[in-house]
């Protein structure tokens, strides 16, 4: 037999081609700024997570050096075994004191939290009701979950209520609710304090994904418990070193009994390598800087203030935002896609975010506004986006 049996890819790809869903992924030959090198150009960055700029801050850059000069880089094992070194321990220690937890787990990402944690908690005869926007890393913790599953429509306290009075009546072992913190492809914030009551009223877990409100909401960026004053009455907080704190990782917080069932149950800490050195010692970094003052925290919410009330006077839809993450509403797949080509036509890297990361008819441009963008970096996107705009007929 002579058959490809490998063309169904083919007409996958030309599908999501044809959708204008197809992602052309662009190769960074710079640091990462405000401003980035793509084919040799120079292009203004609105699309990185580095809210405060620490991606290439010298703080980090410096302590990941001294720490391969001390360490080296590989952890050479699993946490469990012989990967626990002295940094990951010492990291653990200053993000518990940095978010008012009483401990911490490091793991390798944001991701990868998730998948530690849920199915560690919640299995057979346990119920997990996750809000319908949730992240894909949450989405597949739950699918490896053994637990029943449940969804509640987004934000919406009132069916999930419903959910939890549902499950009241079938007797679950445990109960885990699960919402992001800020939502990534929109900016708004979950209505935690609802949310916690509704959790504390029917005995019901609560873990929060904050990827996207650590480093950014809080005091300092302490998060979204701190955001709403809600610290210690949030089961588990999950967060990731990969954003604002301009590394890669991810952590989880909470009680003490919390971290120590996970170091023996979760399956990414049993079975997968430690953070590397110097990944644990940017981190290390990072949390030192933050706690040393607000000031990127600070210019990180001027510049958004700024940039959102300038798009919104020039006739954009942000939609729901209420943070840093700033959607232009465009509705089309394929005008999404138009709209981020001329924009880097004219030197603006803003991606565009389609079906299946958003509903159908309902893309986007998001734009990531960071600390370490100054006000002329701000101008020039607002300039081209009205130009764009006009040019399209969406302003
Ligand atoms: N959770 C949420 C809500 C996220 O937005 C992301 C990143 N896209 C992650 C988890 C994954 O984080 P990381 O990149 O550290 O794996």
């Amino acid at each position: 037999m002579n058959l490809d049996k490998l063309a169904f890819i083919d007409a996958e790809l030309e599908a999501s081609r044809q959708a204008g869903t197809y992602i052309q992924i662009r190769t960074i030959e710079s640091a990462q700024g405000p401003t980035l090198r793509i084919n040799g150009r120079e292009v203004l960055n609105f699309c990185s997570n580095n809210y405060l700029g620490l991606a290439n801050h010298p703080r980090l850059a410096e302590a990941a050096a001294e720490s391969i000069r001390r360490y080296g880089i590989g952890p050479a094992a699993v946490r469990s075994i012989s990967g626990t070194m002295s940094l990951h321990v010492e990291l653990e220690r200053r993000l518990a004191r940095f978010k008012g937890a009483e401990a911490v787990l490091a793991v390798q990402s944001g991701f990868v939290a998730n998948q530690a944690v849920i199915p560690a908690l919640a299995g057979e005869g346990d119920l997990i009701i996750s809000d319908a926007l949730n992240h894909a890393s949450i989405i597949d913790g739950v699918r490896l979950s053994k637990a029943e599953r449940g969804v509640y429509a987004h934000g919406d306290l009132g069916e999930l209520e419903q959910r939890l009075y549902e499950a009241a009546a079938k007797k679950f072992r445990r109960v885990l609710v699960i919402t992001d913190g800020v939502f990534s492809m929109d900016g708004d914030i979950a209505p935690l304090p609802g949310i916690v009551d509704l959790c504390e009223r029917f005995g019901a877990i609560l873990m929060v994904d904050d990827a996207h409100g650590e480093g950014v909401l809080g005091r300092g960026g302490r998060g979204i418990a701190d955001h709403f004053g809600l610290q210690g009455r949030v089961d588990i907080e999950v967060g990731t070193l990969s954003k604002a704190f301009g590394v890669v990782g991810g952590l989880v917080a909470g009680k003490a009994k919390l971290i120590e069932f996970l170091r023996q149950k979760s399956r990414p800490f049993l079975f997968s390598s430690a953070m590397t050195v110097p990944d644990a010692a940017a981190s290390l970094a990072a949390v030192g800087l933050l706690e040393e003052s607000t000031v990127l925290v600070d210019r990180l919410w001027e510049n958004s203030r700024y940039f959102k009330s300038e798009m919104q006077r020039l006739g954009f839809d942000t939609g729901k935002s209420e943070t840093p993450i700033t959607p232009v509403m465009l509705g089309e797949a394929e005008r999404a896609q138009e709209f981020s080509r001329k924009l880097f036509e004219l030197g603006v890297f803003a991606m565009a975010i389609t079906f299946p990361t958003v509903p159908r008819g309902a893309a986007r441009i998001r734009v990531m506004i960071s600390a370490n963008h100054e006000r002329r970096h701000l101008e020039q996107g607002l300039e081209a986006f009205e130009q764009v705009g006009r040019e399209m007929g969406v302003v």
